[in-house]
């Protein structure tokens, strides 16, 4: 299939757009920066392509390991409102790991024929325990500012501004080793070209040629719309309610682990476009934030499928969104093992905070005290990742992962089990006899 980013103008795409909404603006973006530095998406299509060979030599049914990406939320704000709440930050951090891991809950919204090709990324967010510095954070930096908003021009121009603070903005943690994502008014008054959220692909993949590498690298990263960051924003409201999930984030990080739109991005013609998977079929345009299961805007062979509006890189609304497919997972996973293979080392460790807090009631503890073997009982609603043993002045004393019943080797006393499900936390203190 045929693959290849449209080489239409700027100024065109961003007159298309000027009657709506647009839910992303990563193609633009590319644009945008092949216009001032030749070659980037030529770099962005030959990382995808060795992605893709990565991917094919892989069985993606069983994601192992599991990838754990740090996560820093950099709220950029002006008004009061701007500054949205560190729930909201937890709840998309939560649908991030719901959806990645294909935990959703309207998988079941999933039709039939796609099924077979819906598939658990196998990739885990949580928010960063240790900053730059190595000093503990919860992964939420707040800033005040004094721009009113960080939307771009007619162009497009000013889409990184939000990262600079020589720009008013907010600068980059550790773009190796931390996903970045900037919250902020992206669409301020209601310019020409207004979008949800945006990122950029890999285009730094270890062994490249210099002059074909990605925008700066502190330029890494998400950047999401404030009233459709977090999962049951209550601002998303009105035009913004297609939004109202936490998918834009989804979209975006999904761009950020190399994939592309399903549809292809072209401009005419549609169907000669494609996003150079096979498991993903072929779309003439982008779903337009409707939820149409009648599309089927391309002839695909040998099967002739609707478009798959289900998944999280088209344009559908929040609500009918709920799948990758096994090749976009095999993209992903080869980022997080190429070009961004610094992300998930495993060296910055987690803020503990990374979801809700459970109600304690959910999760029973048993038995307790105990002589240092401890059961679960929990809803299957639930999934547990990870336990930590707490002494009562917070050290780490153990760490369970696949074990189970848990066989604490600790002395006896009184402990604090901290139970991470990708719901939310539950904290438990145990005694050992
Ligand atoms: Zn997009």
């Amino acid at each position: 299939m045929k693959i290849g980013f449209t080489a239409i103008g700027l100024l065109l795409s961003s007159a298309l757009f000027a009657q709506d909404y647009q839910r992303c603006g990563s193609v633009e973006a590319i644009e945008l920066r092949n216009a001032e530095q030749a070659g980037y998406s030529k770099a962005v299509q030959n990382t995808f392509n060795s992605a893709k060979q990565h991917a094919s030599q892989k069985d993606v049914n069983e994601p192992s390991p599991i990838y754990m990406v740090p996560v820093v939320v950099h709220i950029v704000y002006n008004t009061p409102e701007e500054n949205i709440s560190d729930a909201l930050v937890h709840a998309q951090i939560a649908r991030l790991n719901k959806d990645y891991r294909r935990l959703n809950d309207d998988t079941t919204d999933t039709r039939a024929e796609f099924l077979p090709v819906a598939a658990d990324a196998g990739i885990q967010f949580y928010l960063a325990g240790t900053d730059p510095n190595g000093s503990p954070t919860g992964g939420i930096t707040r800033t005040q500012v004094t721009r009113t908003d960080f939307a771009p021009d007619f162009l497009g121009n000013g889409l990184d501004d939000v990262k600079q603070s020589s720009l008013g903005g907010v600068a980059s943690w550790d773009t190796d080793e931390y996903l970045n994502i900037w919250v902020c008014d992206l669409i301020g008054t209601g310019g020409i070209f207004q979008i949800f959220g945006f990122a950029y692909p890999p285009a730094s993949a270890p062994n490249w040629p210099q002059n074909n590498s990605a925008p700066s690298p502190e330029l890494e990263g998400v950047v999401i719309h404030f009233e459709v960051f977090g999962d049951g924003n209550p601002l998303a409201t009105g035009p913004l309610s297609v939004a109202d999930r936490g998918r834009t984030a989804v979209h975006e990080v999904g761009h950020y682990l190399g994939l592309r739109h399903i549809w292809g991005d072209a401009f005419f013609d549609g169907c000669t476009e494609d996003d150079g998977l096979d498991d993903t079929p072929n779309a003439a345009s982008n779903a337009a934030q409707v939820c149409n299961f009648n599309n089927n805007t391309c002839v695909d062979t040998p099967v002739d499928y609707p478009d798959m509006i289900e998944n999280y890189m088209d344009y559908a609304q929040d609500q009918c969104m709920n799948l990758f497919t096994a090749n976009q997972v095999g993209i992903m996973r080869s980022m997080l093992e190429t070009a961004r293979v610094d992300l998930a080392d495993g060296s910055v460790s987690p803020s503990g905070i990374e979801d809700l807090e459970l109600a304690n009631s959910m999760v029973s503890v048993f038995p307790n005290p105990t002589e240092g073997v401890v059961h679960l009982k929990y809803s299957s609603d639930l999934h547990l990742t990870q336990s930590r043993l707490f002494d009562l002045n917070g050290r780490l004393i153990q760490l369970f992962e696949e074990e189970y019943p848990f066989r604490m080797s600790a002395k006896p006393g009184i402990y604090v089990l901290k139970l991470q499900f990708l719901e939310g936390m539950v904290t438990k203190r145990v005694s050992i006899l």
